[in-house]
């Protein structure tokens, strides 16, 4: 799917992709409080094998665009399902930049 193993052949942009991703991503699980952006679930609670954290999506599936505007925090369900369309219809992107709005105005 889109998580993907790293590779050691990992090349210098994804390296920087993953560093930005590694920055944002606690200032993100702290303005989620710890619960997905989407449904308020704890991520613990819908079992999907080895993805019991919040996982950062990138609204417009743009992952060398990694910032507050453009990233939220989804439990794995809400991350295949809303974000990306897997078993269910793809959220409207506006309406998640309007969550993500919301949230960093706090
Ligand atoms: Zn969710
Ligand atoms: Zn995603």
């Amino acid at each position: 799917m889109k998580h993907k193993p790293l590779s050691r052949k990992m090349g210098k942009k994804a390296r920087q992709i993953k560093r930005e991703m590694d920055e944002l991503r606690p200032q993100l699980i702290e303005r989620s409080g710890g619960v997905c952006e989407w449904c308020g679930n704890n991520p613990t609670w819908v079992y999907i094998p080895d993805r019991e954290e919040l996982e950062m999506h990138h609204i417009d599936h743009q992952r060398n665009h990694t910032n507050r505007e453009n990233c939220i925090m989804l439990c794995p369900y809400c991350h295949d399902t809303k974000g990306h369309g897997i078993g269910g219809p793809e959220m409207d992107r506006e309406i998640l930049y309007q969550i993500v709005r919301e949230r960093n105005n706090k």
